[in-house]
């Protein structure tokens, strides 16, 4: 069968997420034959260099031997079993080596990202429930912030495409300024803005900590609103704050964990511990679906009791599923065996090398980089920049997926520099295509990461 067979029967039968099916009239679908290292495959023999790990989830790329060998492995052992009254071995030794990694504990697992946030929020307003505080029932959330599109992750969530028609339907939180460096004004530095933003989120604390139950944020990046990239002091002065004024703080590592910030963590960067550690995409290396959320031994604790209704109420089908687990553990034990934070530390400065010519064209703002993740905005007034950009690098034989006038790679982590110098060639190449082209619209501007 060809791209144009499996194209048809999947938006015949197949409802895609973050899309606008109708516009599928025009713009083709890329049905996916293979997939190995950084380069997918369609049925026709086209490749596709994967920039952004598909949605930031295969941290080694496509198809790695030893997640696929580990799951293998456990497929002979035991598939799945309830993980209520029932325990495995997967997913104690996950639990285990994450406790060792993050220095907090009590590992609570769902299959994605959006269900950590929710159980992060559920458990911070049950803890302050179970010491008798239960006021504190509203959430923090910064400017510009994502933490998923359930209806609880959603409130928490500052991208309007995503949560503005949904609203009715979400319990307003409260939002406090971004901590994003690009907000600087002129002198300002990075660590300023951050300090700033710290000052506003202080004045909020002052008036509204007894309503408050927790802040969410991302630390160091906020992925899917455009890629902003924040000083480590705004997570250190956060964490202060959240002491001083009794208010839970929630680390959403979902897209920045495992490595993404240049350390396996990004609190540590701000030598900071959580109360509530929110984990997942690349958690399985892009094989499975999994998450988990990681707290204190203060909030587990607070939920230990004979009353049942004093426990932490809430499940997932397939919670801490053993196929998912042993993934995740062939994850880990790469990170160990390999070093990858060490080599990731010279790649990520041969791949910023590598994009000087990007980062020095008269038509790139704000170029960026954080660990294994680069951005910059581009200065366009074509209102269809994302699309465009999007479907002329696939014609380049490179998936990257613009958020409004934001291009961002997320490499997996076994991209080579020649294939880095390949994708800086097509980018350069399509920027200057673009620029020449009319604006041609092929619908209205979107943000869709
Ligand atoms: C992707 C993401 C989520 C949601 O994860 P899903 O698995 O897509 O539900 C939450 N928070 C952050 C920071 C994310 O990047």
């Amino acid at each position: 069968m060809s791209n144009q067979d499996w194209l048809t029967r999947s938006l015949a039968s197949v409802w895609h997420p973050c899309t606008q099916m109708k516009r599928h009239e025009t713009l083709p679908i890329i049905p996916v034959a293979r997939a190995e290292g950084v380069w997918l495959e369609d049925f026709e023999g086209n490749r596709y260099l994967d920039a952004v790990s598909s949605w930031w989830v295969n941290l080694f790329g496509h198809g790695h031997p030893r997640i696929k060998q580990a799951i293998k492995q456990q497929l002979d052992e035991v598939e799945h079993v309830m993980l209520a009254g029932f325990t495995h071995r997967p997913v104690i030794e996950l639990s285990e080596r994450l406790s060792a990694l993050t220095g907090l504990g009590h590992v609570f697992y769902a299959s994605d990202g959006a269900s950590a946030t929710e159980i992060a929020l559920k458990m911070s307003f049950h803890y302050w429930k179970n010491v008798g505080q239960p006021d504190k029932c509203r959430f923090i959330s910064l400017d510009n912030s994502y933490h998923g599109e359930t209806a609880g992750a959603l409130a928490v969530t500052d991208v309007p495409l995503f949560s503005a028609t949904y609203a009715p339907l979400l319990k307003p939180g409260v939002r406090v300024p971004s901590p994003d460096a690009r907000l600087a004004r002129a002198g300002q530095s990075a660590e300023d803005v951050a300090r700033a933003a710290i000052r506003s989120l202080e004045n909020v604390l002052a008036k509204k900590a007894g309503e408050m139950a927790a802040i969410i944020v991302e630390p160091l990046v906020q992925g899917a609103a455009g890629m902003a990239m924040y000083h480590p002091v705004y997570l250190t002065e956060l964490r202060r704050l959240c002491d001083q004024y009794q208010v839970h703080l929630i680390a959403d590592e979902i897209a920045v964990g495992f490595g993404r910030t240049g350390t396996l963590f990004a609190c540590e960067q701000a030598g900071i511990k959580p109360d509530f550690l929110c984990l997942s995409k690349g958690i399985t290396g892009g094989f499975l679906p999994l998450s988990c959320v990681l707290s204190t031994d203060t909030i587990y604790q607070a939920f230990y009791h004979d009353d049942v209704t004093r426990g932490f109420l809430h499940s997932h089908s397939y919670t801490g599923n053993a196929l998912a687990c042993s993934a995740a553990l062939a994850v880990l034990d790469i990170f160990a065996d390999e070093d990858i934070i060490a080599r990731n530390r010279e790649l990520a400065a041969t791949f910023t090398d590598i994009l000087a010519p990007l980062a020095e064209r008269a038509d790139v703002r704000h170029f960026r980089h954080t660990g294994m993740i680069w951005a910059f905005d581009v200065d366009t007034p074509r209102a269809d920049f994302a699309q465009a950009f999007f479907s002329a690098m696939l014609k380049q034989g490179c998936l990257v997926r613009p958020i409004g006038k934001t291009v961002y790679f997320m490499p997996p982590y076994v991209m080579q520099p020649e294939e880095m110098m390949q994708l800086c060639q097509a980018s350069c190449l399509v920027l200057d295509a673009l620029h020449q082209e009319s604006n041609v619209l092929t619908g209205p501007a979107t943000a869709l990461p």
